[in-house]
């Protein structure tokens, strides 16, 4: 992507990432494209889920304490680590600001706080401080209309709301349905209320930052300025605007070359997110459904990712012996670099919004499996909204799968979809260029930084 040419200048940006993997890999990316703007980038960061300095040597990276216990840390609801990082981190931030940055490099002056929305002890830190902040939403514009909906829906006691209603449309964000809503399943649904109606509370900060574009989340995005007092940037998708990797995990790039041995457009690529996991039943449905569609896969399974097992045990033996050369499984996958290879046909994806990005970047058409919160509203707007893939029912079983495969990659009834995935690519590709929609905001959000 084209840019302004980048002036170099004593400004000190701090930016304060949410510590889950997907919410690190933008904020970096962000950052990334910042230092090339001149800023120089400070990354204020909990010990939980530390970032790796290493892949950035041009930021600083600082630690501050999060107050986590070991079970807290441990225990995987994220929703409670949230809420108690939020409740101890204001301190931490401010003392690290006040006895660290600011000493460090006194004549670069703090310009501004940039913060993950799951981070808003950022905001009350920086305005103590007298600090401009800015939010950075990591996730789609139809999410966060969905969130609010929740919000609402739960004040006028809907929420929890009864099986019978489970795949009734919510008025107003057509096509979710109500099973379809972002509620997280960490926690208590009053806990998850405390959280998001925080990270809804946009008191203090000067705009906000979306990792979406207008081609896909225009209407989600227009209903949200319009109910904002701070102005909206539609900045995505964020790992288009610098070329920049931001690795947290280690990747395999072995399925690089063994991509390259493969057809144009003839693998499925599935990997499910770094979060989410499946049972055993669940991963023989997938193993055959893939092994039966006789199409090459590309498969991420995560360490952990299979419950009650530590890697592939697992997987059935018959199903080992018959992919043979046809699959490849990798436990982390350069993923950018793979949907962008010629060889990927389609992703089967969680629809996480990173996830989801970055294939209709590439134009990659997909088989949506959400699992929990914004993956569903994705999914459904991938399949209902965009048409850029389709959705497996709850069934998740093996016939279903190999007939989605064998649509999404080769079949006649897939063709419209893949058509369209390629047009959207299209249409990105024109916003993030001179003239784009993409590409005049972030010019006027380096303008609106450098005039802090
Ligand atoms: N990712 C990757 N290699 C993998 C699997 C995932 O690099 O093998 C990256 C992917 O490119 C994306 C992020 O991990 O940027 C996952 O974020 P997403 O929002 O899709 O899902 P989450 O992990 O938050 O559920």
């Amino acid at each position: 992507m084209e840019m302004q040419k980048s002036t170099p200048r004593a400004q000190r940006l701090v930016l304060v990432p949410c510590p889950c993997q997907g919410h690190i890999n933008p904020m970096l990316q962000f950052g990334t494209f910042l230092h090339s703007k001149g800023f120089s980038i400070t990354i204020v960061h909990t010990q939980f889920n530390s970032p790796s300095p290493c892949n950035h040597p041009e930021f600083t990276f600082i630690p501050i304490p999060d107050g986590l216990t070991v079970p807290l840390a441990t225990s995987g609801n994220i929703i409670a680590i949230l809420l108690a990082i939020n409740a101890f981190c204001k301190a931490s931030l401010e003392h690290c600001l006040t006895t660290q940055v600011m000493k460090q490099e006194p004549e670069k002056k703090i310009t501004c706080i940039i913060y993950d929305e799951f981070m808003f002890f950022s905001a009350a830190a920086a305005n103590h401080l007298n600090i401009p902040s800015i939010i950075l939403r990591t996730t789609s514009a139809a999410n966060f209309l969905a969130r609010i909906t929740v919000i609402e829906l739960h004040s006028k006691g809907l929420i929890p709301f009864p099986d019978s209603v489970s795949f009734d449309l919510v008025p107003q964000i057509h096509p979710i349905r109500f099973k379809d809503l972002p509620i997280s399943p960490w926690d208590t649904i009053e806990k998850f209320m405390e959280l998001i109606i925080d990270v809804h509370d946009v008191k203090i900060s000067s705009a906000i930052i979306c990792n979406t574009t207008v081609c896909l989340d225009e209407s989600s995005l227009a209903w949200i300025q319009k109910h904002s007092r701070a102005r909206i940037f539609c900045m995505g998708p964020l790992h288009k605007i610098t070329t920049a990797a931001s690795r947290t995990l280690e990747e395999d790039t072995s399925c690089i070359e063994w991509l390259d041995k493969q057809s144009h457009k003839s693998v499925i690529y599935v990997s499910l997110g770094s979060i989410a996991s499946i049972g055993e039943n669940e991963l023989a449905e997938m193993a055959w459904g893939l092994a039966n569609s006789k199409q090459p896969f590309l498969w991420v399974i995560r360490p952990g990712s299979i419950t009650d097992s530590d890697w592939i045990e697992l997987l059935p033996q018959e199903f080992r012996e018959a992919f043979g050369e046809r699959g490849f499984i990798v436990k982390w996958a350069p993923q950018r670099e793979v949907l962008a290879h010629g060889a990927v046909g389609a992703f089967w994806t969680h629809c996480g919004w990173n996830s989801t990005l970055e294939s209709i970047s590439e134009g990659v058409p997909m088989i949506c499996k959400p699992c929990f919160s914004d993956q569903k509203v994705h999914a459904r707007h991938v399949s209902k909204v965009w048409k850029l893939g389709i959705e497996l029912g709850d069934e998740f079983e093996r016939r279903e799968i190999e007939r989605a495969v064998r649509k999404v990659l080769v079949d006649n009834d897939g063709e419209e979809i893949r058509v369209r995935a390629k047009d959207m690519k299209e249409k990105i590709q024109v916003s993030m260029s001179k003239g784009g929609s993409t590409y005049n905001i972030v010019n006027e959000l380096v303008e609106l930084i450098m005039g802090f």
